[in-house]
């Protein structure tokens, strides 16, 4: 026998209708004579809705007592899930995340795994039941329950795919996979057959939403196959493999985008040894996570210091800007929130000059003013103007020839 370990998303168990859907696909694969592990997330929108409750009786949520409520949501779908499987004549059982021995550290709200104890779910399987695990969730050395950060669940089914040496993880959603676009934006996007789990880094740090990142980085590091494919089809889905597993690497693979990051500009800065430093320490300490950093070359002695941040941070980052600009002896600074990033990704980039003058072209044939550009060996990243992002997208999308043939 082979074990698979399934993920099924929020939206794949939003109503009890779902549900049973859900259970008929899991009691399929058991049939095949497969070991089946469940990880669930919570129903529909029930992490935002518990999240909501929570502001609305505290000010402030204690994030011990925050995570307690938010693993309240996975333990409701993991019980009804079980329940719905039971009735079709196969044995469930369901865990949470302390019960499946997901064992993280102490931080609350985004805990990262540090140990799996999957003694009683690797029981249950070897006696032939399905173990339904509450996805999102685990438990620190004192015994608290902790969550993993939005879209956790993933990262849940990964860790207990890579402990109980899984033949695959299979991320079911609401789309039939990976796409060389968000088809919202672009129609024709094509969905693509594989990926290397590099690529899938980048498009989901870029923006791209079906998988989190830490889950990919997991898989990653553990040679764990994934599969991302749609709870509501037969369809095969996308695979993210080891790039040498890529069977016919395309130049690109396809493009991200990304509207919930601000752009600051720390004006005037003098052009001395340390400066950068002491801009960004103090953002370090704030906990204000950075990224597409850009200084220019100096005139008279001074610069300015661009670079991107989540919206959500910026008001708590406001006050630790202006104390910067002030200690670094800039002129200023100025908050943006109307960018949006778009990123062209693709692993043959590494051996294929010109990519980043294609993408710069189709951006300038349509107009579009470029603000910051950042590379990796794998990606192009652009910001430009939030209203510009649409077309910005397409634009590039069409530039590379990435949509499906027509029939
Ligand atoms: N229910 C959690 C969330 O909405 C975890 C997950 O869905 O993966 O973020
Ligand atoms: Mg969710």
């Amino acid at each position: 026998v082979s074990l698979v370990v399934q993920k099924y998303g929020g939206s794949s168990v939003a109503d009890p209708d779902r549900i049973r859907l859900v259970a008929r696909r899991v009691v399929g694969a058991a049939a095949n004579g497969d070991q089946v592990c469940v990880v669930v997330s919570a129903m529909g929108d029930t992490t935002d809705e518990l999240l909501e409750l929570a502001t609305r009786v505290s000010g402030n949520p204690h994030p011990r007592e925050r995570d307690m409520l938010l693993t309240a949501g996975e333990r409701i779908s993991i019980a009804l899930l079980s329940m719905a499987i039971n009735d079709l004549g196969s044995d469930a059982v369901s865990f949470t995340g302390s019960q499946a021995g997901i064992v993280t550290d102490t931080t609350h709200g985004k805990a990262r795994i540090v140990e799996l104890r999957a003694y009683r779910v690797r029981e249950a399987l070897d006696a032939g039941r399905i173990a339904i695990v509450a996805g999102f969730q685990g438990v620190s050395p004192e015994l608290d329950d902790t969550t993993l950060g939005r879209g956790g669940s993933d990262t849940t089914a990964v860790a207990l795919a890579a402990a109980l040496d899984a033949e695959v993880c299979d991320i079911y959603t609401d789309v039939e996979g990976v796409y060389t676009a968000d088809p919202r934006i672009v129609p024709d996007a094509r969905k693509l057959e594989t990926l290397s789990y590099e690529e899938m880094l980048e498009l989901a740090s870029c923006g791209a939403r079906v998988l989190m990142v830490r889950s990919v980085e997991f898989a990653r590091n553990h040679g764990v196959p994934l599969r991302v494919r749609s709870t509501f089809s037969e369809d095969e889905g996308t695979r993210i493999v080891r790039e040498d597993d890529v069977l016919e690497q395309a130049i690109i693979s396809g493009i991200a985008h990304d509207t919930t990051e601000a752009k600051v500009t720390i004006q005037g800065v003098p052009d001395q040894p340390g400066v950068a430093a002491r801009v960004f320490r103090p953002l370090a300490d704030a906990a204000v996570h950075v990224d597409m950093i850009v200084q220019n070359v100096s005139e008279a002695g001074h610069t300015d210091i661009s670079f991107t941040l989540p919206k959500d941070d910026l008001a708590h980052a406001e006050p630790v800007l202006a104390g910067i600009a002030r200690e670094v002896g800039g002129s200023g600074f100025i908050c943006d929130p109307e960018i949006a990033k778009v990123s062209l990704i693709g692993a043959g980039m590494k051996s294929h000059p010109g990519v980043a003058a294609d993408m710069f072209e189709a951006l300038a044939d349509a107009g579009i003013n470029i603000e910051i550009i950042s590379t990796s060996s794998i990606r192009i990243s652009c910001v430009v103007r939030a209203d510009d992002l649409e077309q910005a997208v397409r634009v590039v999308h069409e530039r590379f020839g990435l949509a499906r043939a027509n029939n």
